[in-house]
């Protein structure tokens, strides 16, 4: 597996980008660069990046359909047949331009072609920026198994510049923003107080926020690449949170959630369990649940539904051993990991999310 780089010198943030991205071009002089995105990244953001690179660079565009559905092997294959065509080799570099599912399926496709290919990732949404384009998970889903087959493997760089956030719509923003609330809640209370009042939030700020939330994964993450402890403290709000995300996408009657915001339901949901079993004090759920329903709106649940959802949890990847394990708080700032909870303390979570 692969281990952590020193993401102090893989990181970049803001003006920083294009010359890092330059440089890079200049001294490694690529056989080709192959930008991959999808139609919206093309539309909005391709633009942009263009605007940066050398006029003579040997370039080629690469783009696939937009959406979680695109992230399987299929996709893959296509790839590899295109970058095969293209003349792809391992002097070429890929250049992931989108959001967590370019910055995935790119990486995996770069990791495993003709056995690793260099990848760089520019993150354009929200949640790939503070995300997914940090702490070198890459893959793809399977079946209706998400994430089933990939690989640690870390990019060149990951360039975060947040001009690339202008064209993001609205809903795609807030999702990024419950990893950052996320952020705050597992390990660093001040950032989750800055993160409770966002009405005053200039372009200056965002990006200090995003610093902050890629310094707090980068620093989990390094401290535990391949997930053997620490790095579970991100799963806090995953556990209900995936689940949830799986049942409305598979359920006729419910409308499909963005990941974040599902994961917004996950965190209340689990801020409750938090309490019962890991010494949260009811006033920081009261303030966590209100915090989090200022920004993302109630979803309804009828019984039936959560019996199903406790279901589909039992199926959840982070589980061992047959138990759920869960990341719960101590504290706002203060994450749990491997606490385990019994299904009446879940439907009691579910009726605390839904009252008033
Ligand atoms: P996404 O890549 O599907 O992007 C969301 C939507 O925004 C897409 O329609 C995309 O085309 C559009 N978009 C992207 N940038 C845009 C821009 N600048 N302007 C306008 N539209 C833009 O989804 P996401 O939310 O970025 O990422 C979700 C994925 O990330 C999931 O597959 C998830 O599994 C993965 N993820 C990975 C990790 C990890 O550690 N590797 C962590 C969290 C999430």
């Amino acid at each position: 597996m692969a281990s952590s780089p020193d993401t102090k010198n893989t990181i970049f943030f803001g003006e920083q980008c294009s010359e890092i991205l330059n440089n890079y071009i200049a001294k490694s002089a690529p056989s080709k660069v192959f930008i991959l995105c999808d139609e919206n990244t093309h539309e909005h953001c391709v633009p942009l990046l263009f605007q940066q690179l050398p006029a003579d660079l040997n370039s080629e565009l690469i783009e696939i359909e937009s959406g979680e559905a695109q992230k399987n092997i299929a996709t893959c294959q296509q790839l590899w047949a295109t970058l095969s065509e293209l003349d792809a080799d391992r002097d070429s570099v890929i250049v992931n331009l989108g959001g967590g599912v370019i910055t995935d399926m790119g990486g995996f496709v770069a990791s495993t072609f003709l056995r690793g290919i260099p990848f760089i990732n520019i993150p354009t949404t929200l949640l790939a920026m503070v995300d997914a384009a940090i702490g070198g998970k890459t893959g793809v889903n399977r079946a209706h198994l998400k994430n089933q087959i990939g690989l640690f493997s870390f990019p060149v760089y990951t360039l975060i510049d947040i001009k690339f956030l202008s064209s993001l719509p609205q809903n795609q923003f807030k999702s990024g923003l419950a990893e950052m609330l996320k952020h705050g809640l597992i390990a660093d209370k001040d950032y989750w107080e800055t993160l409770s009042d966002l009405s005053q939030l200039t372009l200056a700020d965002l990006e200090k926020l995003i610093q902050t939330s890629v310094a707090l994964k980068t620093q989990v993450t390094s401290e535990d690449t391949n997930e053997q402890g620490r790095r579970k403290l991100l799963n806090f709000g995953h556990t209900l949170g995936h689940a949830i995300e799986s049942y409305c996408l598979d359920t006729a009657d419910k409308t499909t959630l963005l990941h974040g915001e599902a994961i917004a339901i996950g965190m209340i949901l689990e801020s409750y369990l938090s309490v019962k079993a890991a010494g949260l004090t009811t006033e920081s759920l009261a303030e966590i649940k209100r915090v989090i329903l200022t920004t993302f709106k109630k979803v309804s649940f009828t019984e039936a539904d959560i019996t199903a959802l406790l279901k589909l949890m039992k199926f959840d990847k982070k589980n061992s051993h047959g138990q759920i394990n869960f990341v719960l708080l101590e504290a706002i700032g203060k994450g749990k990991i491997d606490c385990q909870v019994d299904d009446t303390a879940i439907m009691a979570a579910f009726e605390y999310y839904l009252q008033d």
